[in-house]
């Protein structure tokens, strides 16, 4: 068949006109130097910052410095088999993690990946770990309370939701228990947590873990792990990541306390980063950005006006310090940071009262407009009788003469003490506080040994539920303590005292 020129071109000629070119750019470098979790790159001249870029072998890495001829870039990721010479590319995507609904329960590691082997996590959603915080005039003030459930702190250092406060204290003086006590308190509640692991023992966390997975708490919580044998930017990156997967929770109306443990290490995190970045040390040999890597993280707290949903984020931030030292460079900028502090003292911790809470010097800024009726109207009394009882305490070690009313002040002051005193994993109702509390303050403990406190408590509690349930139900729904029920809770009182007492004479 003889062809026919004019087919021929006009075949070509639509295919021509179809062809185009399936150009893809990428943005490729090579590694110039390579160690200790820092590479510097060269050629990626259109990179971003905190920009992923890919290694070989699906390393991923996060671009921390942009400088004229080449880029730093932390990885997050083992880096053990990447050397100089090796190919890395742009993704031109901003670090993020997954977030939303399918993270509740997840243990995940600082990139949002899951550690706890329940299977991939199906993210619809990804937030970038570094977040803008909210402004002025889209939040509101703190109104509503982050029960913790522990009677010294939701009575004398209440915590508002979308507030900062943050946990201070000596190491092993039950920072942690603090935490692990309040995620444990928010069964049942509307409160999301997140728990963010920074440069802890891998066997600390499992146990918390496991701790947390006993009392059917990671229904409601997620963890963040990056510790201590992780890379430096994987710590320094997970409290950010923390954050994000809490923001998804603020931005559409629900409630989240998001827990830092601890700062102290990821500041340490980011200063060996920073030095291996060749960035220049300043006060004890920390970048001069320090501040700024705690309050960018801080401030994204907040509590949001009701017509962006009302959410809020709470952060608990943890800094551990050195022989009660808190003038130290990260305590004194976290506590400007924050809006209250909770100190805990070893000295208290070995004197048995625990949690080992300084009322003293903790404070709770804004918490306190958070409190419920009930807890303001019985706790008012209290910090006043332990300022009192540790003036008078101090004085009374002289052994000088006492006239009655100090003396009076010594045993009220003691018996408040052993109130608030509390162990593990028990958090209290906020019911049960206000009964006891209201018990510790109106003097009904006064005549009882202290060693029968504990007992005390441990049956009124049930005394009450099984005679006047009432009281306690009156106290939880109105949040108030109204006039009829505190004539109820007094005579409830009376009557328990009476039989308690005859219980404790001997026979
Ligand atoms: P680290 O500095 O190692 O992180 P930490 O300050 O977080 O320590 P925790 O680990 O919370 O301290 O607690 C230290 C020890 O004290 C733990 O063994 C814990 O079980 C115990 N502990 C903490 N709080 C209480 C409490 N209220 N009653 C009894 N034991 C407690
Ligand atoms: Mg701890």
């Amino acid at each position: 068949m003889p062809l026919n020129p004019e087919e021929v071109s006009s075949i070509i000629q639509k295919e021509i006109e179809k062809y185009e070119t399936k150009l893809k750019m990428e943005s490729v470098g090579t590694v110039l130097q390579v160690g200790d979790g820092i590479a510097r790159i060269w050629g990626l001249d259109d990179a971003m910052m905190s920009e992923l870029v890919k290694f070989p072998n699906d390393v991923t890495g996060m671009i921390l410095n942009l400088e004229e001829d080449n880029v730093g870039v932390a990885i997050l990721g083992p880096y053990d088999e990447i050397k100089e010479g090796d190919r890395v590319s742009l993704t031109g995507r901003i670090a993020s993690v997954p977030v939303g609904d399918v993270m509740v329960g997840r243990v995940v590691n600082a990139l949002g990946q899951p550690l706890d082997g329940k299977g991939p996590i199906a993210a619809k959603m990804y937030r970038p770990i570094e977040g803008k915080a909210p402004n002025v005039v889209q939040r509101r003030p703190v109104s509503e309370p982050v029960q913790t459930g522990l009677k010294a702190i939701d009575s004398m250092i209440p915590i508002g939701r979308g507030q900062r406060e943050l946990i201070i204290g000596d190491r092993q003086t039950g920072k942690t228990a603090l935490i692990i006590d309040t995620i444990l308190n928010q069964k049942n509640t509307d409160l999301y947590c997140i728990y963010v692991a920074i440069g802890q023992k891998a066997s600390t966390v499992a146990q918390l873990i496991k701790v947390l997975e006993e009392h059917q708490a990671m229904e409601y919580t997620t963890v963040v792990v990056a510790t201590a044998t992780e890379p430096a930017p994987l710590q320094y990156i997970a409290p950010y990541a923390g954050c994000a997967i809490g923001e998804e929770f603020l931005y559409n109306g629900k409630h989240v306390v998001v827990f830092y443990d601890d700062l102290t290490k990821h500041a340490q995190a980011y200063r060996q980063m920073s030095l291996l970045l060749r960035r220049p040390p300043g006060r004890e040999a920390f970048p001069g950005d320090i501040f700024y890597l705690h309050s960018r993280l801080l401030e994204r707290a907040a509590k949001l006006k009701d017509d962006l949903g009302g959410g809020s984020l709470t952060a608990i931030p943890v800094v551990e310090i050195q022989a009660g030292d808190v003038t130290a460079y990260i305590p004194t900028n976290v506590i400007s940071i924050t809006d209250g502090q909770i100190y805990l003292e070893t000295d208290l911790f070995y004197a048995g009262v625990r949690p080992a809470i300084n009322v003293g010097i903790s404070v709770s800024r804004v918490g306190g407009k958070a409190q419920v009726k009930a807890m303001r109207k019985v706790a008012g009394r209290i910090r006043l009788d332990l300022a009192q009882y540790r003036e008078l305490a101090a004085f009374a070690q002289f052994g000088t003469e006492l006239d009655e009313s100090t003396k009076t002040y010594l045993i009220r002051g003691e018996k408040t003490v052993e109130v608030l005193k509390q162990g593990q994993y028990v958090p209290v109702s906020l019911e049960r506080q206000v009964m006891i509390i209201y018990v510790a303050t109106h003097g009904y403990l006064d005549d009882l040994p202290l060693d029968s406190v504990k007992k005390f408590e441990d049956e009124f509690y049930l005394f009450m539920e099984k005679n006047y349930p009432d009281v306690g139900h009156a106290i939880s729904t109105t949040k108030d303590l109204e006039q009829n029920t505190e004539s109820k809770l007094n005579q409830a009182i009376n009557k328990f005292k009476e039989e308690f007492k005859d219980r404790l004479k001997p026979e």
